[in-house]
């Protein structure tokens, strides 16, 4: 059946003569659900909006009755349009009253109409609303009808963005869209900012919706799909790696999107019902960001992250905007909100307008985390369609103590947050104070503590800290934060810099520990069902040798005339160490061959974060010159949870009997074997952790910087002796509960310690 008034074309051109009009924000909607029932005969037509409390109210309405206007409200669930708004997909039914999810509401006198189409309004994938259109008859509505209701809806979608309708609502039901809203995700970096939101992949502002001239729309489609895929081609043949730093691989998946008939045929339809092109684009991005977030399938996720990508390629193209705000754009107090992110383009904004970091994937271990922990931008991920829920500008905190945003803020959160950012930064003040006091219990236990690293960027913390030394230097991240494999020369460089930074001070590099989660972005990736369980670490630097051993030569010559500190990770049996280790003494027979200055003295040690190391602990520590626990993946592997999900990474407590006879055991044979030990996990990073690690004998713990200062402070208020008097009884007693974290908590507090 054809609309009788002429079609999507028209509709949209007296849509866009009300939206020009100098009228009431009611009157407007009321003139819009007319002119959308007059153009495609229906009789009723209505607009339910989405509220800050999840409800959905009814707006305006042509055909049903005039008073249930603001009176009606469904549950975000509630009723065939509660379904369209929670599935954000439309729904067309010749006879919706035999629907499951029907929901009769007298008020609206709705009974009599059996046909339903109803679409959602959308933006940026968020749900602002339905707009739904009604017969009397069991009609069933046409592909071309349905196409120009969502194409109305994206006009409606500006509306309600535009915050115009805010005037319409009661006080704290307002519509959700650019409403203040609090959203909880994970922690990444600790930290509170407060800031304006930047997107890292700018959303293309689009002016125009509406075409002027049909052939001139369908013509730039053309052009711009026809220069996309030729760009991708171009990018293909010139090699690895393209100008944004896309592997390959995604851009084979984009090159086979981008010549998808389906794709094309869909932008097509969208410019035939009267968009213009880049208005077609957000149309058919609109469901793909919808699809995504409604799917669970992590692969057909990946291939809607890429069509997305594909999408504003193609919409940058037809509106000529950059790829990413220019450091110049960057306003002060600048918040990145990207859907992803690598640690390199992190490291790409600049760190004195960069205030915080929102993420809509990203776990605490992954990369982009370690180098904003090493920057101090607090971070949260695990924000379910994050680019979607601010627009550029948009005032918003990010509190990384409890993992939540706030997006437009109310003043008094504001004030709130400001206040606790005053605080923090006395706080950090008197930190600073105890920077050069020396690291002693109060009954006189020296306790050692260093700082982890792992790029340049954290060698000032090494100072400004009062650190004594670096327990862990993570040399992966060099090799993870570039766009290729680092040569040695860059490593030596590094390694170098790292020592003069550290003076006479120690530092413990960490040979490679990538493969597995950790992946280079320029290797081909080995596709492993468990990765932390794969081949990894000194598994891959046994099995290829190459690249070990260009490291540790760089290591060696960095460390000529100097103490050198070399430790192997995920080491699971003692023939591994031995085989490492006689790396390090062939190359080290290689450079005395070719006379190079040798370091003065080599120590050298393993991780300890496998759990069958724990019964080789006699062997083992008879070879090695210190241990270091690595209590991230020992915990994850004791317990067989992983570190990275965050669906299971807090399901059990560090602060466990299991774990903490675990520690003390190491402790007690290392001790006895008189080898230094150390512990460089975080939980060294935590006051509580530390206070545990104390009490079982560790006195050296190497942590975030960021961590040194409140770890510091517990330590000199601490009595050593008290608090392995106990903690000991309670590992030896069998007990109902594994966590011990109550009993530490209650003993800091009669210790007045600040955990
Ligand atoms: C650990 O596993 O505890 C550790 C310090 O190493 P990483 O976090 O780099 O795996
Ligand atoms: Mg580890």
């Amino acid at each position: 059946m054809r609309s009788a008034s002429g079609g999507p074309r028209v509709l949209l051109r007296r849509l866009r003569e009300t939206m020009a009009e100098q009228v009431s924000a009611q009157e407007r909607l009321d003139k819009i659900v007319v002119l959308i029932a007059a153009n495609m005969v229906a009789e009723v037509c209505s607009v339910y909006v989405l509220r800050i409390d999840n409800t959905l109210e009814l707006y305006a309405t042509e055909g049903l009755n005039r008073e249930a206007v603001h009176h009606t409200v469904l549950s975000a669930h509630e009723g065939l349009v509660g379904l369209v708004a929670s599935e954000a997909t439309p729904l067309n039914l010749n006879d919706a009253q035999s629907h499951p999810a029907f929901s009769f509401r007298p008020e609206t006198g709705e009974e009599i109409y059996h046909s339903f189409l109803g679409v959602p309004i959308l933006r940026a994938g968020n749900t602002l609303g339905v707009l739904v259109v009604q017969n009397r008859a069991k009609r069933t509505y046409v592909e071309e009808e349905l196409e120009a209701l969502q194409t109305t809806a994206m006009v409606l979608a500006e509306l309600i963005a535009s915050g115009e309708l805010s005037a319409l609502a009661q006080p704290g039901l307002e519509p959700a869209a650019r409403h203040s809203m609090q959203k909880v995700g994970a922690i990444l970096s600790e930290g509170i900012a407060l800031g304006h939101v930047v997107l890292h992949e700018p959303r293309v502002v689009i002016k125009d919706y509406i075409a002027e001239d049909l052939p001139k729309e369908i013509k730039r489609l053309d052009t711009a799909l026809a220069k996309l895929r030729a760009d991708l081609d171009r990018m293909l043949e010139r090699g690895d790696v393209a100008e944004g730093g896309e592997h390959r691989e995604v851009l084979e998946a984009y090159r086979m999107f981008a010549n998808d008939q389906g794709w094309s045929h869909k932008l097509h339809e969208a410019v035939a019902t009267g968009l213009t092109a880049e208005a077609a684009v957000e149309r058919v991005q609109s469901d793909t960001r919808a699809r995504m977030l409604r799917s669970t399938d992590p692969y057909l996720r990946d291939r809607l992250h890429d069509l997305e990508d594909l999408g504003y390629r193609l919409m940058r193209q037809l509106v000529g905007q950059d790829h990413a705000p220019s450091r110049e754009q960057l306003p002060d107090n600048a918040i990145v909100i990207a859907r992803a992110m690598g640690p390199a383009a992190l490291l790409d904004y600049d760190r004195k307008r960069l205030r915080g970091i929102v993420l809509e994937e990203g776990t605490a271990n992954s990369h982009v985390s370690i180098v904003a922990r090493a920057l101090g931008i607090p971070a949260v991920g695990e924000v379910p369609n994050a680019p979607g829920i601010a627009d550029p500008g948009d005032a918003i905190i990010v509190d990384g103590t409890s993992g939540s945003i706030y997006v437009r803020p109310s003043q008094e959160i504001e004030a709130a947050f400001a206040e606790r950012v005053r605080f923090r930064a006395r706080r950090q003040a008197q930190y600073l104070a105890l920077r050069d006091r020396p690291c002693v219990t109060k009954d006189g236990q020296k306790v050692e503590l260093m700082i982890n690293a792992g790029l340049a960027i954290d060698l000032p913390h090494i100072e400004d800290t009062g650190s004594a030394g670096i327990g862990l230097f993570r040399t992966e991240l060099q090799f993870m934060v570039g766009q290729s494999l680092p040569r040695t020369s860059d490593q030596l460089a590094l390694y170098r810099t790292v020592l003069d930074a550290a003076g006479t001070k120690p530092v413990t590099f960490r040979t490679l520990d990538i493969g597995g989660d950790k992946a280079l972005p320029y290797m081909e990736a080995v596709i492993e069902e468990n990765p932390a369980l794969g081949w990894r670490a000194i598994r891959l630097g046994l099995d290829r040798p190459g690249l070990l051993r260009g490291q540790i030569r760089a290591l060696l010559r960095a460390g000529g005339g100097r103490a050198l500190r070399i430790m192997f990770p995920m080491i699971s049996e003692v023939a591994e160490f031995d085989a490492a280790k006689a790396l390090v003494e062939r190359e080290l027979t290689y450079l005395r061959q070719h006379g190079h200055t040798l370091p003065e003295r080599i120590d050298i040690g393993t991780m300890v974060e496998v759990p069958a190391l724990l019964y080789q602990l006699d062997e083992l520590l008879k070879k090695v010159d210190f241990i270091s626990v690595g209590s991230n993946d020992l915990f994850q592997f004791l317990f067989a949870v992983d570190r990275g999900n965050a669906k299971v990474s807090e399901r059990f407590d560090t602060m466990s009997a299991p774990i903490l006879r675990a520690l003390r055991d190491i402790a007690r044979k290392s001790h006895a074997a008189q080898k230094s030990l150390s512990l460089c996990g975080e939980m060294a990073s935590k006051p509580i952790g530390a206070l545990a690690l104390i009490a079982m004998g560790y006195r050296s713990l190497s942590l975030s910087a960021t961590a040194l200062g409140p770890v510091k402070a517990m330590v000199i208020d601490l009595d050593a002796k008290k608090a392995e008097a106990m903690l000991g009884p309670l590992l030896d007693a069998p007990s109902g509960s594994v966590s011990i974290r109550q009993k530490l908590t209650e003993f800091a507090e009669a210790e007045g310690l600040a955990l």
